[in-house]
């Protein structure tokens, strides 16, 4: 039978904006195509996805470690990697309307997903559309030019005066850092193959096809981990970080049913596997994730472009190598949009009323506890447990309106627990710890809240 979700795109949309989780760039200048801004709502749960990731792949991985590289680098490093060359997508202007599309996400939409185009060459793709009068999303007539190739990276200029102006990119991935990095990571570290880099940083590209909210964006986080270990390791590793990259999603309360494996058909050149971790986003199934066997590749070309040596020497064998590349690469933003996704719901409540809850891990919740006086004459007692308790962990604080508005606006943005405070507060020092999921109540002191809060809130 198939499952009824609450969650669709506008109405997630519209929660975030209103309750300052998301908010469209510029918004006051008309704003700026597939761009947003995270509100103090959201900054707050985006940073928890990265801590959580950082955790996971970085301080409990073994023998991983982390960097943070500069977004603009020398140019020549994406000549090595290929993005100078190829980094396009297939574009096709409507000649009706003047839109601008991909060809492959044109095909898809088409052909409900029955036709991959990742298969299929440019002509393939062109001839396809042709000759299946596939029509234009904006306008609805079937009249599109040739496809081009669109490079994706953004470019800028450095240079002291005008005349001396060198053309560099603004980085559309953050592998390559970590790529350039690895032997100064290995000396330094004196870690021993395998062992892997993490990283969390920006990346930019200038996407022609629509968003879809926070899934494509020009400019976004990448959450990624490039594992370098001996050719003839590299199958067994592969399979070992999609097993990892899977369990963490279901750890953050992704539920199993809502993703998927997809294995690459059309392999790059230069990889021996690849798949992609699909969700189930409430626009259709989409990618959520990357895992890729990249073989040698980018070192061998950094070697090449760079002239210096990318050969690790085995301290055991004494053998020298250069080290196979298996790659793991999340969306930040694509992530913290799933989560969004996964945890709104509409519960029916006795009485007729309905409430909109998000049901995140209390990891991911923006605010972990609210602190809720009675009436407006507890401030004094609520403000001194708030003080406390914001030393610990994020907490926010609410004595507008009635009680019962009070918790709807914490559902409304997942806060895992609200502590209230009444007149018993003053005597016995005793507050009330609802919970958000079970809407249920319980009666604790005071001071083993901070406890409380902080085991549930363990990732
Ligand atoms: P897509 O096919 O969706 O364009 P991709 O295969 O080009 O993605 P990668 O280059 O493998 O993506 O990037 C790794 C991850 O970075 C993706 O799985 C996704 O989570 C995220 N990502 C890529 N492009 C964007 C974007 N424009 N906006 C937001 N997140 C992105």
């Amino acid at each position: 039978m198939e499952e009824k979700r609450a969650v669709t795109m506008d109405k997630l949309v519209n929660l975030c904006k209103s309750r300052g989780i998301i908010f469209p760039g510029s918004e006051i200048y008309g704003g700026m195509g597939n761009t947003w801004d995270y509100g103090p709502v959201g900054v707050e749960i985006k940073n928890n996805v990265k801590r959580c990731w950082w955790k996971r792949f970085v301080q409990e991985s073994d023998n991983s470690f982390g960097i943070d590289a500069a977004i603009l680098m020398n140019p020549t490093v994406w000549d090595a990697s290929g993005h100078t060359a190829s980094f396009s997508d297939p574009k096709m202007d409507c000649k009706e309307c003047k839109t601008r599309h991909r060809a492959d996400t044109l095909i898809e939409n088409h052909s409900k997903g029955a036709v991959n185009p990742d298969t299929m060459t440019n002509e393939e793709m062109e001839a396809y559309i042709f000759e299946h009068k596939v029509a234009c999303p904006k306008c609805g007539k079937s009249n599109f030019t040739n496809i081009r190739t669109f490079n994706l990276m953004f470019q800028t200029s450095r240079g002291v005066t005008e005349g001396d102006k060198d053309t560099i990119y603004i980085r559309p991935e953050t592998a390559q850092g970590e790529f350039v990095n690895f032997l100064s990571v290995q000396r330094t570290t004196r870690a021993k193959v395998p062992f892997g880099i993490g990283q969390i940083g920006k990346a930019f590209r200038n996407e022609i096809t629509p968003g879809n909210f926070i899934f494509r964006t020009i400019e976004f986080e990448q959450m990624e981990h490039q594992w370098f270990c001996k050719e003839g390791t590299d199958g067994e590793y592969y399979e070992f970080y999609k097993q990892k990259a899977h369990e963490f999603l279901l750890d953050l309360g992704l539920n199993e049913n809502h993703l998927r494996f997809k294995d690459h058909e059309k392999l790059a050149h230069y990889a021996r596997a690849a798949c992609d971790i699909q969700y189930l986003f409430p626009m259709g199934w989409s990618e959520l994730n990357g895992i890729h066997n990249r073989t040698d590749f980018d070192l061998k070309r950094h070697q090449e472009y760079s002239g210096k040596s990318m050969l690790y020497n085995d301290p055991f064998t004494n053998e020298k190598y250069i080290p196979f590349v298996i790659e793991y690469s999340i969306g930040a933003d694509r992530l913290m949009l799933a989560l969004l996704s996964e945890a709104y719901d509409e519960e029916q409540l006795d009485g007729g009323d309905t409430r909109v809850v998000m049901h995140f891990h209390p990891a991911i919740a923006a605010y972990k506890v609210a602190i809720l006086p009675l009436q407006k004459n507890l401030g004094e007692k609520a403000r001194e447990l708030y003080r406390k308790l914001s030393k610990q962990f994020m907490c926010t604080y609410d004595e507008a309106g009635s009680i019962g508005k009070r918790y709807r606006r914490q559902d409304e943005i997942g806060t895992p627990y609200c502590v209230t405070i009444d007149f018993d507060t003053l005597e016995d020092n005793t507050v009330t710890i609802r919970d958000r999921d079970t809407m249920s109540q319980i009666r604790m002191n005071a001071d083993e809240v901070a406890a409380f809060i902080q085991q549930k809130i363990n990732f």
